[in-house]
């Protein structure tokens, strides 16, 4: 996820151009809005009215989208899908519920990790809110922010997460056939992204509608904002049961729309391959005894797959992934017995410490490593003056360097806001 800075700059604004704000005509009666917040929402005109499905994040986003369907058409509002309950997909729902209180579908076990707070058991919301606006760089200026890695730069956020309506209809865990208002749809359990992932069959389009569980990204296996594992195996099984559809056009929750079987094809077959490469890598390494960072560092995705385009990094990560994989099968004991001799960070810090020759030595050895760009070597220095309160107003200038190095080098747009989110933390502390 990281290159010199021109081309890491050049990566990111050439992704940009996959949200751009457009309505994509996808049959007569099918419409997409791309671009207009974090995630599309699609519009399928029935007999007498729409059928809206996933309803993006931000009621002002949901109005503006609604303001240009309504070019289209000025049929009722008659159902709304969830394809999952990531908050981009359902926060801008009430726009569309509003005047005709639509029937809303979602899996049996739609549960948001973001929106239902009170609801989400024992969970660090404070920590969770602080990364998730790090990991989408809000505060950031526009050149910081060059993008969400699946969303534009520029979005609203009035009425951010506040357009929710519960689901009305839940869907059991068994694929189902249904006519809603004269339209005919399969729709079907989709575990990947999220286990409440639902998918959408329409026969007679050859469209199917597979929320998150495809973009044009490496799939985001582990989200740096914080989330709990996320069945990989799963995810890889539910890409093999979209395959069995003849699919001419794929819609997805993020980005433009795909066309052609050919091409659909090999995106999910890809798509599959790269979670079992992690899948297998990761289960390799820890058979072979070796630590989790050791996997990540020793495993890559085959060359095959790491020159497509729709497998860059700007939102998932390969190496975050295989540690997530390893994390969520084993638990975070690699094996390695060294790990279970706990000991505080601030005596190992105050032994390292030592060895390097002290206070002078350490203040010596950032300036080095500053000034031949060891970048992460300064953010693991400052990381040991930290845990002993030796932090200075040099060191956090020289850490605040490589941040800012390293962020520059980064077109992971998580990382890469999460490392300016931290920069500005730092700003504003001053
Ligand atoms: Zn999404």
């Amino acid at each position: 996820m990281m290159r010199d800075k021109a081309t890491a700059m050049r990566l990111l604004h050439a992704h940009a151009k996959h949200f751009q704000k457009q309505i994509y005509q996808i049959t007569d009666t099918i419409h997409l809005a791309v671009g207009y917040a974090a995630s599309n929402v699609s519009m399928i005109e029935g007999k007498t009215g729409l059928i809206i499905i996933d309803t993006t994040e931000s009621t002002s986003a949901a109005e503006n989208i609604l303001q240009d369907f309504r070019q289209i058409s000025d049929k009722p509002i008659h159902t709304i899908i969830y394809t999952h309950s990531h908050r981009d997909h359902i926060g801008g729902a009430s726009i569309f519920a509003n005047d005709t209180d639509p029937e809303i579908y979602a899996s049996a076990n739609f549960k948001s990790d973001l929106i239902d707070a009170a609801g989400a058991g024992a969970m660090p919301m404070g920590s969770l809110l602080a990364r998730t606006k790090a990991q989408f760089g809000m505060g950031l200026t526009s050149n910081e922010r060059v993008h969400i890695g699946l969303g534009p730069e520029d979005r609203p956020l009035k009425g951010l997460g506040q357009g929710f309506v519960p689901p009305t209809s839940r869907f059991a865990d068994m694929p189902q056939e249904l006519e809603i208002d004269g339209v005919n749809l399969h729709i079907f359990p989709a575990p990947g992204e999220t286990a409440d992932h639902i998918n959408i069959w329409l026969e007679d389009e050859k469209l199917l509608f597979c929320g998150d569980n495809y973009y044009q990204a490496f799939p985001n296996l582990y989200a740096i904002r914080g989330t709990a594992y996320r069945d990989f195996e799963s995810w890889a099984n539910t890409l093999n049961q979209l395959l069995q559809f003849p699919a001419e056009i794929l819609v997805s929750g993020h980005g433009q729309p795909v066309f052609g079987s050919e091409d659909i094809s090999e995106r999910l077959t890809d798509y599959r391959d790269a979670i079992n490469a992690v899948i297998d890598q990761a289960i390799a390494g820890m058979n072979a005894g070796l630590t989790f960072d050791e996997i990540a560092d020793q495993s890559a995705l085959p060359d095959r797959l790491a020159e497509k385009p729709w497998l860059i990094e700007h939102y998932g990560s390969f190496a975050y992934a295989i540690k997530a994989c390893c994390v969520g099968l084993m638990g975070w004991y690699s094996g390695n017995v060294e790990e279970l001799v706990m000991r505080s960070p601030k005596e190992k810090a105050a032994d390292w410490l030592a060895l390097l020759g002290g206070v002078d030595a350490l203040l010596l050895a950032v300036e080095d490593a500053t000034i031949s760009q060891n970048h992460a070597l300064v953010l693991e220095l400052c990381e040991m003056a930290r845990h002993l309160d030796l932090m200075t107003d040099p060191l956090h200038q020289m850490r605040r360097q490589a941040l800012c190095e390293i962020a520059e080098q980064t077109y992971n747009a998580p990382v890469r806001n999460s490392l300016f989110s931290a920069v500005m933390d730092m700003d504003n502390k001053e």
